[in-house]
């Protein structure tokens, strides 16, 4: 299906912005310029949610998640970064991979399966894209994906 990605991805921020019972403020860099992706809403839809579920689990009280979408070497690359705990340098390659969590501890304290993001990896590369994360320890996380893009609706046509 074809959407306009800032509308597909402003009403999902909104959905966590209404229901959201922590403190923590929410901040939009988006352009407001058009981008066409052709996507499985429902999965794209999962993806964004684990990703900002964890960036509101891993926030602490008063703190700012950002969201955010440029173009870089032609693709759309969306990110969502938070300025809580944050992941050690040695733990953020495997924060993607099946049932990896950062430490017993902190899994077992938050709930979880340890799954998201696995099934977010699946997802975005299944659509052709990319998904990292850049984090500092005690700092904050920034989750990173990319999709391509169109820049007219009716991208086949042309
Ligand atoms: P599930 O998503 O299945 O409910 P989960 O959130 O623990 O469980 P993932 O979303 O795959 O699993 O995340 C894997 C691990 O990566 C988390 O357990 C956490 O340790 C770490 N992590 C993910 N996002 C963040 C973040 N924004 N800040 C700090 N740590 C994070
Ligand atoms: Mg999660």
């Amino acid at each position: 299906e074809f959407v306009e990605f800032n509308k597909f991805f402003t009403r999902i921020i909104d959905r966590f912005e209404m229901s959201k019972s922590r403190n923590v403020e929410f901040i939009r860099l988006l352009p407001e310029k058009s981008y066409f992706v052709d996507i499985d809403t429902d999965k794209l839809t999962q993806v964004i949610d684990n990703i900002i579920s964890n960036a509101l689990k891993y926030s602490p009280d008063g703190g700012n998640i950002r969201f955010g979408f440029t173009v870089h070497d032609n693709m759309l690359r969306v990110m969502i970064s938070d300025d809580g705990m944050g992941i050690p340098k040695e733990n953020v390659t495997r924060i993607f991979d099946r049932f990896y969590r950062v430490d017993r501890a902190r899994a077992r304290s938050m709930g979880g399966t340890g799954l998201g993001l696995a099934i977010a990896r699946e997802m975005i590369e299944a659509h052709g894209g990319k998904i990292w994360a850049e984090s500092e320890e005690g700092q904050g996380t920034t989750i990173f994906f990319t999709l391509p893009y169109e820049l007219d609706e009716a991208g086949d046509w042309e």
